[in-house]
Formats: structure tokens, C-alpha cells, sequence
């Protein structure tokens, strides 16, 4: 049985899901067809979300500095970035199938167990018939579906989508070459893989590939000295074998990257630097810092071409989980991408003496720093960080729930929502013309006619507006305006032009 911590974090992720359906934030993709598993529709509010954590991490990463510059690359590139990344032979998870109820997982994620002890499973599932025991196995771990440690061997898959580019048909040939031939499966496979192989693209599993190949472009172009940064926002794919947590873990995801290329030897003291950055930019936006964490890898956890890497991690509503990895990747990539495309991606410092020999200037491969975040992940985050109920008792004695998203008003997907309180007696009028001149100060304010007062506060609660302004009959009269605020739902009487100026405060207040 779920323990009650365990109902209460599913219960916040049920309640969280259901709300980003009903207002508007995340559908099912292709919901009317069955929907298609792990893909992810941002509705209306969802995308304004999204945009916002892009936007504020665009700003807090390229406006804000003068030393990083973006980028916004092709989602599919040549096949021989992903030979060189190591992608092609390395990016893999190894799959396994339970031989009980058929559940596909990842290995390196399934509970662990005993080897040698006894596992206890249902044959046929989870929910099915009798008891079985049976010894788990060296292997060491048991089916998260099942319990049961009769499993298949582990085989690596690769988790990058593969495609075909241009007007060729890659089976079209080789059909003809098949045709009454009497050969082996393995043989078949092997030709088909060969033939694929002359057209093959690939979608991206990662953003950073493409800041190092284009280094030299970008450093050349904007005249970049060393240290500078690389950023890019965009999709990702990976054909993940277990999707999970809603929009936690997708195959198609978006991703905030940047790569900071320094001088060899200053890579800890950059690392730290990003760290703190990063750590102060989720701060700057949660409600919770203290659901924010930072995990050093260990050293057997770390890619081999890398010299350090933490992870922050996010207190999710199931437990604690990766959020955005930062990693010292060292002078790997640039090295690899040079050797194989024949290219010198290397930096020339004419202000500095070369160590090795002394003499003035320095050319050097630049090590890398890589703060890689998840978009998709962090609206998540942010939902969640946002989400909270309060408990009161409303004006007849009744007791009510009033449910809110307690954004941070640059991520709101609305700054503010103008609500005549009557349609008729030129309140709309007067709201509308709020409405103009807030939008024409760049703000992005809803404006609110339908159902009961009471009705639109709860709806503007729930998708995270932060104030509401509302119209009513002596605000044509001393152009006034009653402002509520969304996390207190304290309401205050206050001049039109001073509610503007209240709502902008608040945006480019200390964020
Ligand atoms: P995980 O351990 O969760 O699989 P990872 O270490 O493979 O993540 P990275 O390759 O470091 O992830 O990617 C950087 C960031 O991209 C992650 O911290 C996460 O926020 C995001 N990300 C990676 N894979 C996915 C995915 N399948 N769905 C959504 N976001 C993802």
C-alpha cells in the first residue's frame, strides 16, 4: 500500500495534471485519437509559461552579459556530428524485458535487489494470478511493473530518432535486391541497416552539439574573446524506454543550453561561478528555495571526457529529481569535432604568453562549461513550486478550497487581468481602454468579462494572474480601481494610474 506521503505527492501530481488541462496549460497530444504516448500539447497558457521561462532565461543569460551570444540551429545535422559526439555507438540505455509480465524498462532504473534472495511476483503482472517466488540474479535488480527477477539479458538502445533525408525511398532498392532471395534474418538486418545508413538523419537528442560545431563561426563573426558563452533554446528528442512523470521525462522535450568556452585550467573556477548562477536564477522565480538542491556526481557516475559535474535537482512532487545538469565537459568536444572535420577549433590569445614555450601568444582547444537545463522540465518545476490550496471559510460560513498558482509575475502566463464588474454602464469601456494602454506597454493583461466577480477571481487564482484589477461604478467616477492581489486576495482601492505602475513594480522589480 502507498504510504500517506506517497498519496498526498501523487494526489499534488493528479491535482496538477487536471488543472493544466482544464485552464488550459497541457493537453494530450492528439487527445481526440487516443493520444499519443509521452507527447505533449501546451494549450494557450501553457505556451505563455513556457515563453516566459525561455524569455527570462534568454535575458538572464544573453541581454544581461556581453560575453554570450545565442544561437538557434537546425534540429537535424549531418550524421557525422553524432559519429564524432559519440552519440551514434554511446547513446544508449540498456533495455530490459520482464519475461513475466512484459514490461520494457530501463536497467540502470530498476529497484534493486538482493542477488541470491528470494522475489516475490504475480504471474501475469502486477494484478495478476498466483504467487510465485523465484532468486534474483546477478544482475542485481528485479521488474518495477512485477517484482519479478526473470528477466531478459540487457541490450543497449539507442535513443536517438532516426530519419531520412531527401526525395529517396532507402528500401526501394534493396526490396528489388531481396526479392526471392533466401538469406538469414541477420543478413536481411544487416543490408537493411546499410542501406538506411546512405540517407540517415537524426533528430537531436541535445542542443549542445551544434554551439560546437559552429564555435568557430560565432567566435569569428561577433568577435568573441575567450571566455564567452554559446546559448540556445530548442526541441530535443530522445525515444526514451520509459517516458514518465507527465512532462518530467518525454520524447520530444525542449531544452535551455549553454556552452561557456574558457582557458585550460580556469574550468573549476567557472564551474563554481556557473553553479551559483544557476542556483540564484531558480531562486530568483521559486516560491520554495529550499525545494532546490545541488548533487555532485560521483566520480563513477561521470562521462569520461568530464573532470566535474553537479546536478540541481528539484524536489518533485515524488522525490528529488534532475532539473538541469552543469557540466566541466573539459576541451573534449572541440578536440573530437576538430579531428574529424579537419577544422582547428582552437582560440588564438595574442595578450598572453604560451606555457609551454614561454613565447607571446597562446593558441589553445578552450575547455567547456555547460549549464544544460530542461524548458519543459522547468515549467514543471515551476508548476509545481506554484501550486497551493488554502482553506477558509467563505461569506455564508461555508468552507472552501481556493486553489492557486502563485507564480512569479514574470512567468505568469497574464501580469494582470481588468475586469469590469458589470457589462453595461460604460465599465467595459473603461476597461478595455486599461487594457490598450497596459498592452502597449508590453504587458501581457487579460481582459475579463464572463461569469460572477467571485467566479473570475478563482479562475485568475488558478492560472496564476497576480492581480486583478477591477471596474466598477465609482471608477468612472474618480478613475479608481480596486486591485487584488492573488496571493493575500487582499484588495486595495488605488488610482488607475497607480495600479499600472503596481503591476510593472512588480515586474521589474528585484528579478
Ligand atoms: P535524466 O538523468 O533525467 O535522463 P540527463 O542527465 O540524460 O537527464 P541531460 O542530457 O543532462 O539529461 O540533459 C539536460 C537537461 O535536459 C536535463 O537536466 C533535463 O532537464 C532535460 N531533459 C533530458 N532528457 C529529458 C527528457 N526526456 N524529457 C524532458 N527533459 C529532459
Amino acid at each position: 500500500m502507498a504510504s500517506q506521503a506517497e498519496q498526498t505527492q501523487g494526489d499534488t501530481m493528479g491535482k496538477i495534471v487536471s488543472l493544466c488541462k482544464r485552464r488550459g496549460f497541457i493537453f494530450q497530444s492528439s487527445e481526440i485519437y487516443g493520444g499519443l504516448k509521452s507527447c505533449y500539447d501546451y494549450g494557450p497558457l501553457g505556451a505563455e509559461l513556457k515563453r516566459n521561462i525561455a524569455a527570462e532565461w534568454w535575458r538572464s543569460m544573453v541581454y544581461e552579459r556581453d560575453n554570450i551570444v545565442g544561437l538557434d540551429a537546425s534540429i537535424m545535422m549531418h550524421p557525422q556530428v553524432w559519429q564524432t559526439s559519440g552519440h551514434l555507438a554511446g547513446f544508449s540505455d540498456p533495455l530490459v524485458d520482464c519475461l513475466n509480465c512484459k514490461e520494457r524498462f530501463r536497467a540502470d532504473k530498476a529497484p534493486r535487489a538482493e542477488p541470491g534472495s528470494h522475489a516475490v511476483f504475480a504471474t501475469g503482472g502486477k494484478a495478476g494470478g498466483q504467487k510465485q517466488s523465484a532468486t534474483v540474479t546477478a544482475k542485481g535488480y528485479v521488474c518495477p511493473n512485477c517484482g519479478s527477477p526473470v528477466l531478459s539479458d540487457e541490450r543497449q538502445f539507442n535513443l536517438m530518432f532516426r530519419t531520412a533525408l531527401g526525395p529517396v525511398d532507402p528500401l526501394a532498392d534493396l526490396t528489388k535486391e531481396l526479392a526471392g532471395q533466401a538469406l538469414s534474418a541477420e543478413k536481411i538486418r544487416e543490408m537493411i541497416e546499410e542501406a538506411v545508413r546512405k540517407t540517415a538523419v537524426y533528430l537531436r537528442p541535445e542542443t549542445a552539439q551544434a554551439m560546437f560545431v559552429q564555435f568557430l563561426n560565432v567566435q569569428q563573426s561577433m568577435a568573441m574573446k575567450v571566455p564567452f558563452g554559446i546559448a540556445q533554446v530548442g526541441k530535443s528528442f530522445r525515444n526514451e524506454i520509459v517516458t514518465e512523470h507527465f512532462i518530467f521525462r518525454s520524447c520530444e522535450f525542449e531544452q535551455m543550453e549553454m556552452e561557456f568556452f574558457c582557458e585550460p585550467g580556469s574550468q573549476k573556477e567557472w564551474l563554481e561561478y556557473w553553479r551559483k548562477e544557476r542556483m540564484a536564477w531558480y531562486h530568483r522565480f521559486a516560491n520554495s528555495k529550499d525545494a532546490f538542491r545541488l548533487r555532485q556526481h560521483a566520480a563513477d557516475e561521470l562521462a569520461h571526457y568530464s573532470d566535474d559535474c553537479y546536478d540541481i535537482e528539484y524536489l518533485y512532487p515524488w522525490g528529488w529529481g534532475e532539473l538541469e545538469g552543469i557540466a566541466s565537459r573539459t576541451d573534449f568536444d572541440l578536440t573530437r569535432h576538430a579531428e574529424a572535420s579537419g577544422v582547428k577549433l582552437s582560440y588564438f590569445d595574442q595578450q598572453k604568453n604560451d606555457p609551454a614555450t614561454g613565447k607571446p601568444g597562446w593558441r589553445y582547444i578552450p575547455y567547456v562549461i555547460e549549464p544544460a537545463a530542461g524548458l519543459t522540465r522547468s515549467v514543471l518545476c515551476f508548476l509545481a513550486d506554484a501550486y497551493a490550496e488554502e482553506t477558509g471559510v467563505d461569506a455564508d460560513g461555508a468552507t472552501k478550497t481556493r486553489v492557486l498558482l502563485k507564480l512569479h509575475p514574470r512567468l505568469a502566463p497574464y501580469k494582470a487581468a481588468i475586469l469590469p464588474l458589470v457589462k453595461k454602464d460604460g465599465q467595459p469601456e473603461m476597461a478595455m481602454d486599461l487594457v490598450a494602454q497596459m498592452r502597449k506597454l508590453g504587458l501581457n493583461v487579460s481582459y475579463d468579462d464572463k461569469q460572477s466577480i467571485g467566479k473570475r477571481y478563482a479562475r485568475h487564482d488558478e492560472i496564476g494572474t497576480p492581480y486583478c484589477l477591477t471596474i466598477d461604478n465609482d471608477s468612472l467616477k474618480d478613475q479608481t480601481v480596486t486591485i487584488r492581489d492573488r496571493d493575500t486576495a487582499k484588495q486595495e482601492r488605488i488610482a488607475v494610474a497607480e495600479a499600472i505602475a503596481v503591476v510593472q513594480r512588480r515586474l521589474d522589480g528585484d528579478v
